[in-house]
């Protein structure tokens, strides 16, 4: 028997979990294989070892079941106990939990009152209306159900980079630890391109001796199983259940291996067959006549004839980042003092930071109401002057209606504002269009965040009417947010290309509800995906460009 991978056992654990969820089981235990499937997938040895070893429960949240769940796991590769209740609960209703919008309390309803077992079965009641005969549900719920189903069929698969990322940059120097000191190792592929989601890893190995490279990688105790693809080519499956290709060449032809996987192939379909082979990309693409195009500009658009040219732009570095503008304490549901951020903010080397709490309309515990407001804003004073300049401001909740949580003047009286909508997304286009333009247009709003509402793989985004969001916003010259949270990535790459081409003013920030401004990387890549280069991003201006123009829109912009 090949041993069970941590994902695996993930997996069984959670879909354990999901099914007595269903089966209307008590919550707590519910709850507790759910997390417990979590913390068996990030384990960082394989739980196998831990349960022959009888250290399971040392592990923080796995109890005396989950032990022995895993335990049996571990000896037998499966849990009779599954089994039992698989005969109990069609297994088909955890795809039909799985549709966004749609819970479990919703999918046990649909299953005990119109037999509703599948995704098949839920589709055809959603077209024949049959969903919103159901007291409490309603058109609109059917209406969801039915976008939730599409958006499910798009997505399968996918993992988010900011699980890829990290995951990848440790296979680089795991591999690299286990191979000769003078190999090249890089991650390719969507994950290089920083795009939202990927499928899995790729890296390409430049080494002098490809045979014995791949032996060692093979044997890497990472590795879970190895399947070998083709000549220098290995499919792993790690023991994180991900999976990664990796290409191993000789040195001479790294970087034309390393273009090739980066691809995608519509960029490499605009370099054309045969790609000239070269040491490093740099020379790959000087022998196709051009400049090197950085890995997020590969998308198949435009990028090789601004490289012939000379004329890409020069993209936004994590390095032009001078501050941020949106991030939480805990006077709402930050983790860090106002103190603690700004000494955060300080280490990452920014200096400015705008704090930004919830306001009280959202519903978050300890949203901020004016009199909070006002004595947050003594604390900031008192760390301000300080190396970082901290700007008061607030991430102000726009209501159903289009309202904003504070008045006029309690808007005028801070620094910097941030108006987001969190709520009411599913409204129409005409009605969430003109929402988010009153917004726009409302001469104490300085920023928008993450504007279209999305979460990657869980939430569509609102169906804006963008040429006009965006025009709306070059006119009244309201910066619009690329939330850097991986969750998020809010505007994506192509919205933040079409608000630049309306002239839009931009600005990247990591929503941090901790102090710690790590997340930055990743909305300064979707920056680049679309083009963006410094002097468009407002976080990239000196403290004094960014206070007077805070101060040339009303802000109190000391
Ligand atoms: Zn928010
Ligand atoms: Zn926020």
């Amino acid at each position: 028997m090949t041993q069970m991978t941590n994902a695996e056992a993930a997996a069984v654990l959670d879909r354990y979990g999901r099914l007595m969820e269903l089966a209307g089981e008590n919550a707590f235990r519910v709850r507790a294989f759910v997390r417990a499937a979590e913390t068996v997938r990030d384990l960082d040895r394989p739980f196998g070892d831990l349960a022959r070893s009888g250290n399971l429960r040392r592990v923080s949240g796995i109890g005396p079941a989950i032990a022995a769940a895993l335990t049996e796991l571990a000896s037998t590769g499966e849990y009779l106990a599954l089994r039992t209740l698989e005969a109990d609960v069609p297994a088909t209703l955890l795809d039909v939990v799985a549709v966004p919008g749609l819970g479990a309390k919703t999918a046990s309803r649909l299953f005990h009152e119109l037999g509703i077992a599948d995704l098949d079965a839920l589709t055809r009641a959603a077209d024949a209306g049959h969903i919103r005969a159901l007291a409490g549900l309603g058109a609109k719920t059917e209406e969801r159900i039915l976008a939730g189903i599409a958006a499910l069929a798009r997505r399968s698969g996918r993992h988010r980079l900011g699980l890829l990322l990290p995951a990848g940059r440790r296979l680089v120097a795991t591999i690299g630890s286990v191979l000769p000191p003078n190999t090249s190792v890089a991650l390719a592929g969507s994950v290089r391109r920083m795009e939202e989601t990927g499928a899995d890893l790729d890296l390409v190995v430049g080494v002098a001796d490809t045979q014995s490279a791949t032996r060692a990688i093979e044997e890497m105790p990472e590795v879970a199983r190895s399947t070998v693809l083709g000549m220098g080519t290995l499919r792993l499956r790690m023991q994180s259940g991900l999976d990664a290709d990796v290409f191993v060449v000789r040195q001479d032809a790294f970087g034309t291996a390393l273009v090739r996987a980066t691809g995608p192939e519509a960029h490499l379909d605009l370099l054309g067959d045969p790609l000239p082979v070269a040491p490093d990309e740099t020379a790959v693409y000087a022998a196709l006549g051009m400049a090197w195009i950085p890995p997020e500009l590969r998308q198949g658009r435009d990028e090789v004839a601004l490289a012939r040219a000379g004329t890409l732009p020069r993209l936004v570095t994590v390095a032009d980042i001078r501050g941020e503008f949106h991030s939480h304490t805990t006077w709402s549901d930050g983790a860090g003092s106002v103190a603690e951020m700004a000494a955060a903010a300080r280490a990452a080397g920014y200096d400015f930071l705008g704090i930004s709490d919830h306001t009280r309309g959202l519903g978050v515990a300890n949203g901020l109401d004016a009199g909070r407001l006002a004595a947050q804003r003594t604390e900031i004073a008192s760390v301000n002057p300080g190396p970082v300049r901290i700007f008061a401001g607030a991430e102000v909740e726009v209501a159903r209606d289009g309202r904003l949580d504070f008045d006029d003047p309690t808007l005028a009286a801070l620094d910097v504002v941030i108006a987001s909508l969190h709520v009411g997304l599913r409204q129409p286009r005409s009605q969430l269009t003109e929402r988010l333009i009153s917004v726009l247009e409302n001469p104490h709003v300085d920023i928008v965040a993450h504007p279209s509402g999305r979460l990657i793989e869980r939430r569509e985004g609102g169906d804006f009417a963008w040429d006009r969001v965006f025009a709306s916003a070059a006119h009244a010259g309201t910066a619009l947010e690329i939330n850097a949270d991986p969750a998020r990535l809010d505007l994506n790459g192509d919205l933040a290309r079409q608000a630049l081409a309306a002239g839009c003013l931009l600005t990247i920030n990591g929503d941090a509800h901790h102090p710690s401004f790590a997340q930055i990387e990743y909305g300064v890549a979707t920056a680049r995906r679309a083009g963006a280069s410094a002097e468009q991003i407002l976080n990239c201006w000196s403290v004094d460009q960014v206070s007077a123009w805070l101060a040339d829109r009303g802000g109190s912009g000391r």
